[in-house]
């Protein structure tokens, strides 16, 4: 195995970051020898990687990361970094490497203070006197000011720091930041190399693989959880009948709203799992005294904390909705297939009876327009309009007729 080896269906992207880090070991090399560096290098300070959700963007920074820290034995001998199994790739695809930092995020922006914080770190020399990389997994999401702050830190690089900023396309990151930075694309894998990756690696059944990555079309980490996990395949199951329950205005309504019941469902699950234990936590640091009185001056720090858990809320219930948006447009671009008599893969072949019968009983003109409505929704959604209003307004424009 190599540090490569979760990067699906990617081989140029492969190919150029192999290369980078190959460049990147020779100039440590020649820095311990105090040599001059060499005169040309692919590696560079700041990469930006794009491509569709699902498609490996963090993966690729992540292994890009580990290969730069890669001190395996074959490395002296002229090896490719990143063999995977090395104390340097190891703790850096695990996430405990001291010159790795993986900043992800659960709200739905990062702010300046947080991102002038990983400016600074960047100034640092690295601890293990290889490379320092800051992978930023969600760079579509600094806000305006930070990404200000952002671009000084990648405008004036220290000697031994790499930013490695992932996002779904360069129209997400300010041009100035763009600008400073490599580009790599990453594509949507091919169903059958995702599910190969799901049966070579977390050893689900082929026909398993094979279904769960035809469903989410090169989504890998969906795949796998589709896969895995029964509750994701329930509430696959519930967008997907909604297409034959709008066809009155109570069914409509209806359907909207268990839409937006699920994903608060969906948050809800989340939050438990770390809402109470992350106050139980904070409450300690601030010293909180038996019979749960808190000392003076930390409410302001609580209610940072039960703000910061609101914005995560908010963010789960609109990852979730726009989860169950993009398998609704799945299964009409399977109706609008059927339709045209197009001989494409099916990617909700296990819902073919109640595929048919919505082809059957509509014209392709009908749903492209179905499929328009659901875009609307997902636009007035980014606009901050009333979740249950968007999706009321898509279910109707979903009826029959
Ligand atoms: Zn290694």
């Amino acid at each position: 195995m190599t540090v490569w080896d979760d990067l699906v269906g990617q081989d140029r992207v492969r190919e150029s970051l192999a290369a980078a880090a190959r460049d990147a070991a020779a100039l440590v090399t020649a820095g311990a020898a105090g040599a001059e560096p060499p005169e040309s290098s692919r590696m560079t300070h700041a990469w930006l990687f794009t491509g569709p959700p699902g498609a490996g963007r963090d993966t690729a920074a992540r292994a890009f990361a580990a290969a730069l820290q890669c001190v395996g034995p074959d490395r002296a001998l002229g090896g490719e970094p990143g063999c995977g199994f090395c104390d340097g790739c190891h703790t850096a695809l695990v996430g405990t490497h001291a010159d790795v930092e993986i900043v992800r995020t659960d709200l739905l922006s990062i702010g300046v203070k947080e991102t002038r914080e990983l400016v600074r770190r960047a100034q640092l020399a690295p601890a293990g006197g290889r490379w320092q990389a800051i992978v930023l997994e969600d760079a579509d999401r600094l806000t305006e000011g930070a990404g200000n702050v952002l671009l000084k830190g990648v405008e004036e690089p220290a000697t031994r720091t790499v930013w490695l900023l992932c996002a779904p396309s360069v129209e997400d990151v300010l041009p100035t930041i763009r600008s400073r930075c490599r580009h790599l694309v990453l594509r949507t894998p091919s169903v059958d190399a995702v599910a190969d990756v799901l049966i070579r690696r977390d050893g689900i059944e082929p026909e398993a693989a094979r279904s769960a990555a035809r469903a989410t079309q090169g989504h890998i980490e969906r795949a796998r959880r589709l896969a895995t996990d029964e509750r994701a395949r329930a509430r696959r199951n519930t967008v997907l009948r909604l297409p034959l329950r709008v066809d009155d205005v109570g069914g409509c309504l209806r359907a909207a709203q268990e839409l937006i019941d699920a994903a608060g469902q969906d948050a809800k699950e989340a939050a438990e799992e770390v809402d109470a234990k992350e106050t139980e936590d904070l409450r300690a640091a601030l010293g909180a005294q038996s019979g749960g009185r808190m000392p003076r001056g930390t409410a302001g720090a609580m209610k940072e904390l039960a703000d910061r858990q609101k914005r995560r809320s908010t963010r789960t219930q609109r990852d979730s909705l726009d989860l169950a948006l993009t398998d609704l447009t799945g299964f009409y671009r399977d109706v609008l297939a059927l339709q045209l008599g197009s001989r494409v893969q099916l990617a909700n072949e296990d819902v073919r009876d109640a595929l048919d019968g919505v082809a059957a009983g509509s014209t392709p003109e009908r749903t492209l327009r179905r499929m328009e409505a659901i875009g609307a929704c997902r636009e007035a959604l980014d606009r901050n309009v009333a979740p249950l209003l968007a999706v009321e307004a898509m279910a109707m424009a979903l009826r029959a007729g």
